[in-house]
């Protein structure tokens, strides 16, 4: 991260002394410094702000299926009774406010066994990319203190739309924050109808895979809840368990 920073700090110097005698080569060298940071940022195999997990060693046929936005008041209790009903294991990114209007849906979550993780405070989906460091604080810690009031010390975070700030690199590790992606998604917000999503996200079926969904008002009403439980059915149908892995399991 501070290598980014530093070589993006020096291609700016270097685009301004050039400005006068090359003004192409001061161009690429302000934009081209850009690009580098931008591709660590976006890209999601690129390990130079914080590395963000995609994948899990498994101990068999086993997937990680994340649920990310919630806990809402409509679809998370379905969302338990459907996880229950295949016997399978989650992990719920929550969002910190959403945590402080419906705590007791969090308890829930948890005291079902699964796992609850920290989503941000405020889920800034456009701008958390480039939100200054102390808002990047500010962000993880308001949602961690949202679920330490509900008992939960959560040990994994994803960013918004999974996009990374680079004030990330210095913020997880500090504070035992492991950063997590995934290997296959739903993309609810294009696939407007459930089998488009289920669809989508076995596209990247395999054993180790994490796979995203998400819950909550700004998934179609069609779609909510229908494609998580078509998706349960499926996993268990291909042998498949859904299971939450260990620190040292993360790819
Ligand atoms: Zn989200």
């Amino acid at each position: 991260m501070w290598l980014l920073l530093s070589l993006n700090l020096l291609g700016k110097i270097v685009a301004v002394f050039l400005f006068r005698s090359a003004p192409l080569a001061a161009v690429a060298a302000w934009l081209g410094v850009d690009v580098l940071l931008a591709y660590h940022q976006l890209a999601r195999r690129a390990r130079g702000i914080v590395v963000m997990h995609q994948r899990f060693r498994p101990a068999g046929r086993q997937v990680w299926l994340t649920i990310d936005d919630g806990p809402d008041p409509e679809d998370t209790p379905r969302i338990l009774a459907a996880l229950a009903e295949h016997r399978a294991r989650a992990t719920f990114f929550m969002i910190g406010a959403n945590v402080a209007a419906h705590p007791d849906l969090a308890r829930a979550v948890a005291a079902a066994g699964h796992e609850v993780a920290n989503h941000t405070q405020s889920h800034l989906l456009g701008t958390f990319w480039c939100v200054p460091p102390w808002r990047v604080s500010r962000e993880l810690d308001a949602c961690t203190a949202a679920l330490l009031a509900v008992g939960v010390r959560a040990r994994r975070f994803r960013p918004p739309a999974g996009l990374r700030n680079i004030w990330l690199g210095h913020a997880l590790p500090k504070r035992g924050l492991d950063c997590i992606g995934w290997s296959a998604r739903g993309l609810e917000r294009r696939n407007r109808d459930p089998a488009s999503v289920v669809d989508h996200v076995l596209r990247g079926l395999a054993p180790g895979a994490i796979l995203l969904l998400h819950e909550g008002p700004r998934v179609d009403p069609s779609v909510r809840v229908e494609a998580i439980r078509r998706v349960l059915a499926r996993l268990e149908a291909d042998g498949y368990a859904c299971v939450i892995p260990e620190r040292d399991q993360l790819l």
